[in-house]
């Protein structure tokens, strides 16, 4: 990383004291392979592990790759997981993606932005965001103006509600539910703080199947 790039990411933290850095997963899986650790068993263990959104999951995931190879799980020790696995991940954001294709998108942007000082290319970046995001919002109300919500998100929802039909919510007191769902899973659902014990609710902004459930 060169000491322009650090001093960009020292900058983005003092704009946005709540940024998370992120690695790209795909290209984690990439060094993951050339250390030796190639194969489908060694890519899709690599994907439970960052795809898991809760300590304990994390946990069983990364003792399932140790189970086919401790020297793969070893290979996370100097990778900080709040980097690259949802069960850190912070909520604040509401975003749970484990790629960088986003940043990418947005890099090959801003490569005339990045040549300025630093004050005049944060200001170039604040306009253009501003005026992405009213072009988004302009794109939405032509193309989805019936729709509650984008269709991405619809389809999210409708995979969770065919899911939630699965799971039986047990009313604990006005807001919280335990939910019930199959292989002895329970999760507890809060309704007033929008929360799950899964994680994937504060995660994304988007009701899991358990919320649904309980919905
Ligand atoms: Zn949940």
């Amino acid at each position: 990383m060169s000491d322009k790039q650090k001093g960009l990411i020292r900058a983005c933290d003092l704009v946005f004291p709540n940024a998370a850095h992120r690695f790209c997963v795909k290209h984690m899986h990439a060094n993951f392979s050339s250390a030796g650790f190639k194969g489908e068993a060694f890519r899709k263990a690599l994907w439970t592990v960052a795809k898991a959104t809760t300590l304990a999951e994390f946990s069983s995931k990364i003792e399932e790759m140790a189970a086919i190879d401790i020297d793969a799980a070893r290979w996370f020790d100097d990778k900080p997981p709040t980097q690259w696995s949802r069960a850190f991940f912070s909520t604040y954001s509401k975003c749970d993606i484990l790629l960088n294709n986003l940043c990418e998108c947005f890099n090959s942007k801003i490569v005339d932005t990045r040549e300025k000082l630093i004050i005049k290319m944060m200001e170039l970046l604040r306009l253009y965001l501003m005026q992405r995001m009213q072009q988004n919002r302009d794109l939405v109300r032509s193309r989805w103006k019936d729709n509650a919500y984008c269709p991405r998100i619809v389809d999210r929802i409708q995979k969770r509600m065919e899911k939630a039909t699965q799971c039986f919510p047990f009313k604990s007191s006005d807001d919280l539910y335990e939910v019930s769902c199959p292989y002895g899973d329970h999760y507890a659902v809060n309704i007033k703080e929008q929360s799950c014990s899964c994680r994937r609710w504060e995660l994304t902004g988007i009701p899991c199947s358990h919320a649904i459930s309980a919905l």
